[in-house]
């Protein structure tokens, strides 16, 4: 995030808090005329019932925007209020009838006024510098990261060849010397992408030490450190273990199961887009300020502030998660809890309810009805921040084990088929041109029976990982069947994608795999089809199978077009 946004968002943060003071005024005011109707002896139960609605929002809302007194006050009459309000519905559900209340209420109510004039303590938002960019549009897909394997250290020993055989991975990989450590923490700090540090043993405890002193702790300990190292007894492994490297490769080295521990590093780490949330709220000032310091945190936040909206907003957002209000003006957030849950399609997201409600009978009885957890307001900013992200983390790794293959991570046969049939729809609405890849591994049988079914294995991990460090984000990327792989390459005309193809295929030639003293490569063939060209996406990607299987007959080892002119092939 730039300065101009970090202004702008600070700014946006300022107004709402602003906003929200006027409000309180308002609301203060109204407070005030009720004690005056508990003086007099003349407080209708409807009356009440408002009253007490006012104190539970400025419960729950007076500590986000730097009050916290007042909202504890406001909690402690809010209890009151409501005990009065149950003990008037069970003599007499009238709501005009008149409600004796105790002139400590009165005063109390009163009291609230002298706590909206101290002056707020500041919001304790931090906005942090290089903040995470957030592509509102992106694809669910793990690719499109850059990964940045920086290695460190002082003599590089035999860190630059090793950082030249992984950039055929597809990492963006520099060497860099410890000797400058605040140039380091200075470029390690303007990155946006994910970065992971390599270290000779003899130097893992100076860059364990950098890592300590130079960056921040936040960052530090999203900073990966693989040590590679040439013992590996259990007192070495200890020995690292102890000095807290992430992850110890020993020499000679296993270079795609290196390749493949950065990449799972890497996605750990990643700086996507950390979830998707829909925040129902009709405090206005409060959900979007609660939107604000989600987006701040690199998080996709959206506010339903009428519940009405609600599922029309679902489709439309998809989020993975949704952050409940429990009390909404006319509407109960138990209740929309269940009313989400009628769809099947809804029935896995995790819905969290935002309440005031801290007592844990009433939270249990609150989520026996559809919702999976509670945050008591006020919610602080970071610990908002905090758990959302943990909990979007939780619910993306579980739609993932649903919808990935657990061998590459890379999406299923049918649900790359359905990405297939989408990207044909958006071409006829934007008028683009899209490409769909068939993608094959050559004499792979051979690879299992001369290397073993394990080899083959990491074969396919390897490609699936160098597809992911190749293509853009915006790209799709799905295992087929057991070692095709179909890919969607949007907005891209057939020859552009047939060179990328090649390209990448020339790549993972090139790769070298180990088995035990000996090493093999294996090629890849491919064949590529406009997806424009087909009605619908199963002849689209029919046609890029065709295209593939004349690739095959005509030598393997690369990229063919499929030609509808022709309805023959041009290699
Ligand atoms: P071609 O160049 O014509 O594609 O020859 P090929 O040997 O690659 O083709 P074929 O379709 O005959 O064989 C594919 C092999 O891939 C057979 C199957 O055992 C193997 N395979 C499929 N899925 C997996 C997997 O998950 N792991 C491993 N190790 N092998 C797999
Ligand atoms: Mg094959
Ligand atoms: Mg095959």
């Amino acid at each position: 995030m730039d300065s101009v946004a970090v202004g702008q968002l600070r700014e946006r943060m300022r107004l709402l808090q602003e906003r929200f003071f006027e409000r309180a005024r308002g609301d203060i005011e109204t407070l005030s005329g009720f004690a005056r109707l508990i003086d007099q002896q003349q407080l209708p139960k409807s009356e009440l019932e408002k009253c007490y609605q006012l104190l539970h929002r400025m419960a729950g809302s007076a500590g986000t925007f730097g009050l916290p007194a007042l909202g504890q006050a406001a909690r402690a009459i809010e209890k009151q209020a409501k005990a009065l309000l149950e003990s008037a519905a069970d003599n007499d559900a009238s709501a005009d009838v008149l409600v004796s209340a105790s002139a400590d209420l009165a005063n109390d109510l009163r009291q609230l006024a002298t706590l909206l004039e101290k002056a707020p303590e500041v919001t304790t938002t931090a906005v942090a510098k290089g903040g995470v960019p957030v592509a509102e549009d992106s694809y669910g897909g793990t690719h499109g990261m850059q990964v940045n394997v920086m290695a460190l250290g002082h003599n590089q020993g035999n860190l630059p060849d090793l950082l030249k055989s992984l950039s055929a991975y597809g990492f963006v990989c520099e060497t860099v010397s410890i000797d400058r450590p605040n140039e380091v923490a200075e470029r390690l700090r303007e990155r946006t992408s994910v970065s992971i540090l390599v270290c000779e043993e003899s130097e893992l405890g100076e860059v364990m030490g950098f890592r300590e002193r130079h960056l921040p702790k936040a960052e530090h300990r999203r900073l990966p450190v693989v040590c590679i190292g040439r013992e590996s007894s259990f007192e070495s492994l200890y020995r690292v273990a102890q000095q807290g490297a992430t992850s110890y490769f020993c020499e000679p080295l296993d270079l795609p199961e290196l390749a493949e521990r950065i990449e799972s590093l890497a996605l750990e780490r990643g700086s996507r887009p950390q979830g998707r949330v829909l925040i129902v709220d009709d405090d206005v000032e409060l959900g979007e300020h609660y939107c604000l310091v989600l987006k701040q945190a690199g998080i996709i936040a959206r506010l339903v502030s009428d519940p009405s909206d609600l599922m029309s907003e679902l489709s439309a957002f998809e989020p993975d998660l949704v952050l409940m209000d429990v009390q909404l003006r006319d509407y109960s957030g138990v209740t929309l809890a269940r009313l989400i849950r009628y769809e099947p399609r809804w029935l896995g997201l995790p819905i969290v309810y935002l309440s005031s409600e801290d007592n844990p009978e009433n939270q249990l009885d609150a989520l026996s009805k559809g919702a999976d957890e509670f945050l008591v307001k006020p919610v602080t900013d970071d610990y908002l921040v905090r758990s959302v992200r943990i909990r979007c983390y939780r619910a993306r790794q579980l739609s993932d084990l649903m919808n990935r293959d657990s061998l590459t991570g890379l999406l299923k046969h049918s649900l790359i088929k359905q990405e297939v049939d989408r990207e044909l729809a958006r071409c006829r609405r934007s008028g683009h041109s899209s490409c769909v890849v068939m993608l094959d591994l050559d004499h792979f049988k051979r690879v299992n029976d001369t290397w073993g079914h394990g080899q083959g294995d990491i074969v396919i991990r390897t490609l699936a990982n160098l597809l992911r460090n190749r293509l853009r984000e915006s790209d799709v990327i799905g295992r087929y069947g057991g070692e095709e792989f179909l890919l969607i390459l949007p907005d891209c005309q057939p020859e552009v994608a047939a060179k990328l193809i090649e390209a990448i295929g020339k790549s993972f030639a090139d790769l070298l795999f180990l088995a035990g003293d000996d090493s093999f490569q294996v090629t890849l063939s491919a064949g590529v089809a406009l997806i424009n060209d087909f009605p619908v996406s199963d002849q689209a990607i029919e046609a890029a199978d065709q295209a593939l299987y004349q690739r095959k007959r005509s030598g393997r080892n690369g990229v063919t077009l499929y030609d509808p002119f022709l309805r023959g092939m041009k290699a």
